[in-house]
């Protein structure tokens, strides 16, 4: 197994470089060549398995014995041993037909941590068998930032900058970074916004120099190995409810396209899924390119649910490849054009897609609805991306008689503002991170200047 470029022109690379490399030297993402299958066999097996057995048998063809089978089993076993729920992700039952999948019972309460516990041990191994160390950079506004610092805070051979914009981000998410103490972990606060410090982020990827030949590794959703991670909870909750004999839908809260294009892989090795079904907030690329084919950028609008607040979706670049039937070049004309100007699908692409893909778009003052609504039905409380999903599922499915699965992809109490003004008395922090708001916090307060930060950088890791 290779993985190749979505535009055509980077060379082909193994699993473990591609793990190490993020983005194609060519502006592509990597995908697998060929797209292992699951016959009805190999579903009819995993019913009753492990979490992580599961996990095993889904990603093995993608380690394509880069990792030996048990020391692979044993990073899935010891990644998905941080959950606190013995399902790692529970199914949990809405109505007749309508199931939510909880992905929030990992370390970060959010989706997240389900790829970036994986991730980080896998670096981890390929580092220590070549006997280098790398860096971690990344920019966070919130979410992503604390699921790539638990992800590697017992990696030795890594070191990790997450660089979060200074008095920009809500207590729980800042203190979820800054009271991990591990001697490899470092939060740096931009007296800035999130986009000077995503921008010193991209700065450091495109010159290296600053850090001597140390290899910088991006843990962003282009990684590949997270896209892998993120195909497993599809077929295992699949699986739960009766495939391989028994066809499913998903319903996504979707930003970058990450979580619902992993479970467009699962469909094409094989699992029976009738229907995708992509929500958005009101940045709402996605359903505007699905239902009107209108494929432009509009000005960032911040929601309730700020974990889907983005303008372009990085990977739906990765379902493009696949509408355009891996014509490489005929992506990268069609970004190019997109990142200049508005633009649109050809026909039979966007054809293709609505084969699989459904959309939605919630607004603000809907997704305040829907936490009432849904909490009044099912005594569920939802967090406000979990409640773009419920609304869209309950919108847009196909029919009444296949089950549909909306995946949970945070706490509700990770985004207690958007459940509080939903008029509910607020949402506890689970009992595993109690005292959360009284532990020791350590971070650097830096200014929105590269060189400084790359100073940091250089002078810290280890
Ligand atoms: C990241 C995130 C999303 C969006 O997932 P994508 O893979 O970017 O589509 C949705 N909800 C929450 C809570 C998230 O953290």
């Amino acid at each position: 197994m290779r993985y190749i470029s979505t535009r055509g022109q980077a060379p082909a690379l193994s699993f473990e470089e591609v793990v190490l490399t993020g983005m194609a030297s060519d502006g592509g993402l990597y995908v697998p060549e060929e797209v292992p299958t699951l016959s009805h066999d190999d579903l009819a097996d995993m019913a009753g398995l492990s979490y992580a057995e599961i996990a095993f048998r889904v990603m093995k063809p993608y380690v394509n014995g880069e990792i030996d089978d048990a020391t692979f089993r044993g990073i899935v076993e010891e990644a998905y041993a941080t959950f606190s729920h013995d399902a790692v992700v529970p199914l949990n039952q809405l109505d007749a037909n309508h199931f939510l999948l909880e992905l929030f019972h990992g370390p970060t309460l959010a989706f997240k941590d389900v790829a970036l516990q994986l991730l980080g041990r896998i670096l981890d191994h390929f580092l220590q068998k070549r006997g280098e160390r790398a860096v971690i950079m990344g920019a966070t506004s919130g979410d992503t930032g604390s699921a790539a610092i638990e992800g590697c805070r017992h990696c030795d051979n890594l070191d990790i900058f997450i660089l979060h914009p200074h008095q920009r981000v809500s207590e729980v998410q800042r203190r979820q970074m800054t009271t991990v103490l591990a001697n490899n972990v470092f939060n740096v606060a931009i007296e800035g916004n999130f986009d000077d410090a995503q921008a010193m982020v991209k700065a450091s990827f495109a010159d290296q120099g600053f850090l001597n030949g140390t290899r910088l590794v991006a843990v962003n959703s282009i990684n590949w190995a997270r896209i892998m991670a993120q195909i497993v909870y599809y077929v295992a909750s699949a699986v739960a409810l009766g495939a391989p004999q028994r066809q499913v839908s998903f319903c996504v809260p979707s930003a970058n396209f990450g979580n619902v294009f992993a479970g467009y892989m699962a469909k094409r090795m094989g699992l029976p899924v009738k229907q995708f079904i992509i929500a958005t907030n009101a940045n709402d690329i996605l359903h505007r390119t699905l239902a009107d084919n209108d494929f432009s950028k509009q000005e960032l609008v911040a929601t309730l649910a700020p974990s889907m607040d983005i303008v372009v979706s990085s990977n739906f670049e990765r379902l493009l490849f696949e509408a355009y039937e891996r014509d490489g070049a005929a992506v990268k004309a069609l970004l190019e054009r997109f990142q200049a100007e508005p633009t649109a699908l050809a026909e039979a692409p966007l054809a293709r897609l609505r084969e699989s893909f459904a959309s939605h778009s919630v607004d603000d003052a809907t997704i305040l609805e829907v936490i009432r609504e849904a909490h009044h039905r099912t005594q569920e409380v939802l967090d406000p991306h979990t409640a773009t999903g419920y609304r869209a599922a309950e919108r847009e499915r196909a029919d009444a008689t296949t089950p549909v699965i909306t995946l949970a992809t945070a706490h509700p109490a990770k985004f207690a503002d958007a459940v509080v003004k939903a008029g509910f008395p607020g949402v506890p922090l689970p009992p595993h991170m109690d005292d959360l708001l009284e532990c020791e916090e350590r971070y650097t307060v830096l200014p929105a200047e590269l060189a400084e930060v790359q100073k940091f950088v250089a002078e810290n890791r280890r």
